[in-house]
């Protein structure tokens, strides 16, 4: 085992040991049940450490993360987790978290071709492609983020039309939809106020958020 790794146990030990020792039994009491409020749905980036940001310890956010914080229908691995999250754990919060200066939007944005994902960030196209008059009017350096918080809009909206999101508000489930961007260049997140807890919330939130969007950008 290469020493680099030997640092990874190292810093584990001593992680587990400064929990244990700021809260005695904490993992043991983490072995009956986990009772999370929240489901992030992130970047896989290693930017954006969804605990740390917003400082949380283990048990307390589930979290699904790919390339390109995307929700579509039929990916089974993100359903999977959005429905164990709200059915069984019973979230009250889902959001959505883009984040500046991403890498997929950034390669769907310019048809940089980089392999499989290829194919994965054909949605983050789609995206781009809806909005495309919008972009083509920003200069080119804005352009990136501007996806990056379009790609947030969108995929927030696709969480609420999921069934799963659709069926627990059918039964009035208490849960709300959030997208987010996290800042690369200072840690901060903001709120793109897409936010929806019901059926009826979903299309004029999604316009408030697109047309708040368009002014940020000094556009519109
Ligand atoms: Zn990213």
């Amino acid at each position: 085992m290469s020493e680099k790794l030997n640092d990874l146990f190292a810093n584990n030990r001593a992680w587990a040991e400064d929990v244990e020792a700021r809260e005695p039994g904490f993992f043991t009491r983490l072995l009956h049940q986990q009772t999370p409020q929240y489901l992030w749905i992130g970047c896989a980036d290693s930017r954006v450490p969804a605990n740390e940001l917003v400082g949380l310890l283990p048990g307390e956010l589930f979290v699904h993360r790919n390339v390109a914080n995307v929700v579509i229908p039929t990916d089974l691995n993100c359903l999977s987790v959005l429905q164990y999250a709200v059915d069984q754990l019973r979230v009250r919060h889902v959001m959505v978290v883009g984040h500046s200066r991403c890498g997929g939007v950034m390669a769907a944005l310019g048809n940089v071709r980089v392999g499989l994902a290829d194919n994965w960030l054909r949605h983050v196209q789609d995206v781009r492609d809806r909005h495309r008059e919008f972009l083509d009017r920003l200069p080119a350096e804005r352009r990136v983020d501007a996806l990056c918080e379009l790609n947030v809009l969108e995929q927030s909206r696709n969480l609420c039309r999921t069934t799963i999101v659709e069926d627990a508000w059918a039964r009035g489930q208490d849960v709300a939809v959030h997208g987010w961007v996290y800042g690369l260049h200072n840690g901060l997140i903001a709120d793109l106020a897409i936010t929806a807890s019901g059926p009826a919330d979903v299309e004029p939130a999604y316009e408030a958020a697109l047309a708040a969007l368009h002014r940020r950008f000094g556009d519109g």
